[in-house]
């Protein structure tokens, strides 16, 4: 995972990262050209994420964290690895509807669309998954709002 400074087109160095042990993991980057500065935050299911990912920041791997994610379709590194490319496939909680298949509305996507790529995925997952268990067919920037407080994911 590289952080690229648009202005310079400069690959930004690691400066200093924090892992304050609460989950959440804080990385600084420098622009060695005109010492722009970037953080990287991530909340603690997100650091699980780049943890079980095995990737390196700052030189280092995260250190592995307790919670085991579902390492083998992340390992894949596919961005639809979530998407619903099967509706046929076998669903416990498919709605008694039985539709399964969630849609996004437009600014919806947008906002998706604004999540670092190396998590959309699995944001996208996580919202869909809370509209289909609740038979939301349409989700909009308001059911994310709304799974972000029911959820605990502010931030994301
Ligand atoms: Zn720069």
């Amino acid at each position: 995972m590289k952080f690229l400074c648009v202005g310079c087109d400069e690959v930004m160095s690691f400066a200093e990262r924090q892992l304050p042990g609460d989950g959440t993991m804080a990385a600084v980057f420098t622009c060695a050209k005109c010492g722009r500065e970037v953080a990287m935050l991530t909340n603690p299911m997100e650091t699980q994420l780049v943890s079980s990912l095995g990737i390196r920041v700052g030189g280092r791997e995260v250190p592995e964290q307790p919670l085991e994610l579902v390492r083998s379709e992340l390992a894949a590194g596919r961005a639809d690895a979530f998407d619903d490319v099967a509706p046929a496939a076998p669903d416990v909680r498919a709605t008694p509807g039985g539709a399964g298949r969630v849609e996004w509305s437009d600014d919806a996507q947008q906002r998706l669309a604004n999540v670092p790529g190396f998590v959309r995925g699995m944001v996208k997952r996580i919202y869909t998954d809370y509209a289909r268990e609740r038979g939301i067919a349409r989700i909009t920037p308001d059911v994310m709002d709304r799974a972000r407080r029911d959820l605990g994911l502010e931030g994301m």
